[in-house]
């Protein structure tokens, strides 16, 4: 997807509008319009990313302060129990909209259910050490 006619970059533009949470020269925080919990909000570049491939290491570098901080917000202001951070890179992974962004979801001991959670898989011990030979990266 373009730059633009990505959906995020016209929020940004401000040709689409947002409820915004915080704002920096690098960020844009917005609450999600179809969140999944009270509080969900989502923390965009201002600059076009497709995803965490094509994110430079120096703004990726104060993403996650910026989520904490807001996480800290959150907890404090919503009272929420927990907070999952949440980042979907492709479609494989459930990424709808091409333009990196950051889930920040608190979560309330409320019995309602969000579905932020995965099932787990198994795989035999030879297997996984077939994949820790793939992956194992020294240094
Ligand atoms: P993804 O599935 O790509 O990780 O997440 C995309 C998120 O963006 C979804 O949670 C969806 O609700 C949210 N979203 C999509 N379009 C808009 C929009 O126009 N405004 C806002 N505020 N959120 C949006
Ligand atoms: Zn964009």
């Amino acid at each position: 997807m373009s730059e633009d006619n990505c959906i995020f970059c016209k929020i940004i533009r401000g040709e689409i509008p947002a409820r915004t949470v915080f704002e920096d020269e690098d960020f844009k925080v917005i609450m999600d319009a179809s969140p999944a919990t009270k509080g969900h909000v989502l923390i965009l570049p201002k600059r076009h990313y497709d995803d965490l491939f094509a994110l430079p290491e120096d703004v990726a570098a104060k993403a996650l302060p910026l989520a904490a901080r807001l996480a800290a917000r959150l907890k404090e202001k919503l009272g929420c129990q927990g907070i999952n951070i949440v980042q979907n890179n492709g479609e494989a992974a459930g990424q709808t909209v091409r333009h990196l962004h950051i889930h920040v979801i608190p979560r309330y001991e409320d019995g309602r259910k969000a579905d932020v959670t995965w099932s787990h898989s198994t795989f035999d011990e030879a297997e996984l050490d077939r994949i820790l030979d793939t992956i194992r990266q020294n240094g």
